[in-house]
């Protein structure tokens, strides 16, 4: 009788803890199964970086911004990709227990050196991983970008690409 008790709960506990992890991510996987443009739609080139909400605060604070560009101008993003993001920072900060932080790798580009349809045009994409850089830790990522209301993730092999609707 207790035997079989025990083997429920063990049973139960298995279940817990199968849910905690079930959120996985395969690299090139991306969610929904739609195509970007189906979920967040379509890009428009925005030349203009003045109509971006600036992240520079969050430079040196929450998030961690790659300064490929010698500045924060890689940091320009819409409104709601800036509300998404702080999202996924709080997420991330639960998840790592304030170990680790966003890191921005790419959002606004205004380069040119992604493809014409890219939302990163627009500033309404965002490439991520944790500040630490662990690979490892990238299909978490993808699934807490998802928790945090970006409306296309995709897992990368190093990082994780999610954008917003405008
Ligand atoms: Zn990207």
């Amino acid at each position: 009788m207790f035997k079989n008790l025990a083997y429920i709960l063990l049973f139960c506990l298995d279940l817990k803890s199968a849910n905690a992890d079930s959120c996985k991510f395969n690299i090139n996987e991306h969610r929904p199964s739609i195509s970007e443009v189906e979920a967040s739609g379509i890009s428009v080139r925005s030349e203009d970086g003045n109509a971006l909400e600036d992240l520079f605060n969050y430079c040196s604070n929450d998030v961690v911004i790659k300064f490929e560009e010698g500045d924060c101008s890689d940091s320009k993003v819409t409104k709601n990709l800036k509300k998404t993001i702080f999202k996924l920072v709080e997420l991330i900060d639960q998840e790592w227990e304030g170990e680790r932080k966003l890191r921005i790798t790419e959002a606004w580009d205004n380069n040119a050196e992604h493809t014409k349809y890219s939302l990163h045009n627009e500033g309404r994409a965002a490439d991520i991983t944790t500040d630490d850089r662990d690979t490892k830790k990238l299909s978490k990522l993808a699934c807490l970008a998802m928790a945090a209301g970006f409306s296309w993730v995709k897992l990368e092999k190093d990082h994780v690409h999610a954008s917003v609707p405008r």
